[in-house]
């Protein structure tokens, strides 16, 4: 039978190797949690959670700032508002490394300058793939791109569900919080405010 049985995507072979030392701070975790982890269905859980772990950091990494790098500035005299909305992430709170779900709108007014449109989630991706508080993050791909596009104004918002508080402590599932990082027109101009987050849904 075990021939009907397709490759494993948790096979441990060929992935790379985690050190000892890390395996045994998540044998710590399970038998603090209740479990042994020296059972049949727990033997290969270290080794995985320590590589899921790495890949839920990979924003360590790498600098998000080198998707802006490649610009286009022919623009054809467009200076209008680009916005990419309901771009989804996840990312984990630094306060008990839990899951943050969410969704980001970012949109900036360019000045001279334009950024393939996938840019901008990448810049999201590379800040919320590392323990975060939802306002920092917010906080950090406005200035990322307030810094790097130097356009004339930049918006962000993000809503995101915090496992934290859905799945533990208050439980409350289907709240979600939301945050926002305003610069430039965005932040002094009325109007552009009230556009750009018309736009956003909000
Ligand atoms: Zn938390």
């Amino acid at each position: 039978m075990s021939s009907l049985v397709g490759p494993d995507e948790d096979d441990p072979r060929g992935k790379p190797p985690v050190p000892e030392h890390v395996q045994d701070a998540i044998r710590t975790l399970i038998e603090w949690a209740g479990d042994d982890p020296t059972r049949e269905g727990l033997l290969d859980t270290p080794a995985r959670v320590a590589r899921a772990w790495k890949e839920y950091c990979l924003g360590y990494g790498e600098d998000p700032s080198v998707h802006l790098s490649r610009i286009f500035e022919e623009v054809g005299g467009y200076d209008e508002l680009v916005l990419l909305r309901d771009i989804p992430f996840q990312s984990h709170c630094e306060h008990h490394m839990a899951p943050i779900i969410g969704k980001a709108a970012i949109a900036y007014m360019p000045t001279d300058r334009v950024v393939g449109i996938s840019k901008l989630a990448r810049v999201l991706h590379g800040f919320a793939r590392r323990l975060q508080v939802q306002e920092r993050l917010t906080a950090e791909v406005a200035k990322c791109i307030w810094d790097h596009l130097k356009p004339q104004g930049v918006a962000v918002v993000i809503e995101a569900a915090h496992s934290c508080m859905t799945a533990r402590g208050v439980r409350t599932p289907g709240v979600s919080m939301v945050t926002s990082k305003l610069y430039g027109c965005f932040l002094d101009d009325e109007r552009s405010r009230e556009e750009v987050l018309k736009l956003m849904g909000y």
